[in-house]
């Protein structure tokens, strides 16, 4: 059995990702910023249906706490194959001319530092093995932009994306793969964060597919992604935004 680390995996699609993972037959290790308990519930769930896993409490923003949860994983006997970039954050709706410094800057070190810091520990892991994959979820938003929302949140995903690029053709021929999905309208707590929790049903009407995304939708485009059977793709994207 080898470890899978899936980053704000206490809720969301994170959750659900941690979930399908473990049936796939992953060790998950489900890391969490504040949500013990939720974090937990997922490792219980896991257990429940016969798999392993375990949390691990850590801010992605913070470089000695994410040196620290990879130490934590070296402890295991398995190897880390696999790594979903998943957490991230945005503040309440708001157009750029509102945007302070302070937040502009909370946005970026936990979407777009974060994301590089976890990917350079488990590339200096996988690189030992040769083999691995990461996938970074990044948004729809990098492609839209979000304007009169969240502009910043958005240009944050437009750098995970420009690192998928990048860190994918720096290991490929390390036997590591680096991909990401852009999901866009899903049902999670996320929208509750920039202030209209019901902002998927708001919206839904005006998507080609007439209906938001459920976490578990892009679980599949994760898993899939990380799995052998995805053997060739790298610096590859996969849009889960129902067609906009
Ligand atoms: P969510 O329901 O708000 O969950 C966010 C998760 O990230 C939680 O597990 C949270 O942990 C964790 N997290 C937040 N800040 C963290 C930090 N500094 N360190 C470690 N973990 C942290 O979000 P979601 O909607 O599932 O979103 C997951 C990813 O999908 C995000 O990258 C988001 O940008 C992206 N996405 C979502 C949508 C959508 O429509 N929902 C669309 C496009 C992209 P705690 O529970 O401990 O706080």
């Amino acid at each position: 059995m080898a470890i899978a680390l899936v980053t704000g995996a206490s809720r969301g699609i994170g959750r659900a990702t941690a979930l399908q993972l473990a049936q796939e037959g992953y060790r998950v290790a489900v890391n969490y910023h504040t949500h013990a308990q939720a974090a937990q519930d997922v490792v219980e769930q896991i257990v429940r249906a016969g798999g392993e896993a375990f949390a691990i409490q850590a801010d992605i923003a913070d470089e000695s706490q994410v040196v620290q949860m990879f130490a934590r994983i070296d402890t295991e006997a398995q190897p880390l194959v696999a790594l979903v970039n998943n957490a991230g954050i945005l503040f309440t709706q708001s157009r750029v001319e509102a945007l302070n410094a302070q937040r502009i800057n909370q946005v970026l070190t936990t979407n777009v530092t974060g994301t590089f810091l976890c990917c350079r520990e488990a590339v200096k892991r996988m690189a030992l093995h040769q083999y691995g994959a990461i996938v970074n979820v990044s948004s729809a938003a990098a492609r839209l932009g979000s304007a009169g929302e969240y502009v910043d949140y958005a240009a944050s995903k437009g750098a995970v994306d420009t690192l998928t690029t990048g860190l994918a053709q720096e290991v490929a021929a390390q036997g590591i793969r680096v991909n990401s999905v852009r999901p866009g309208f899903i049902y999670t707590d996320m929208h509750a964060s920039g202030g209209e929790a019901g902002r998927v049903d708001r919206i839904k009407s005006q998507l080609p597919m007439q209906r938001g995304g459920q976490p578990e939708e892009v679980a599949q485009a994760i898993v899939w992604l990380l799995s052998d059977k995805a053997s060739y793709v790298t610096g590859s994207f996969i849009d889960l935004a129902g067609g906009k």
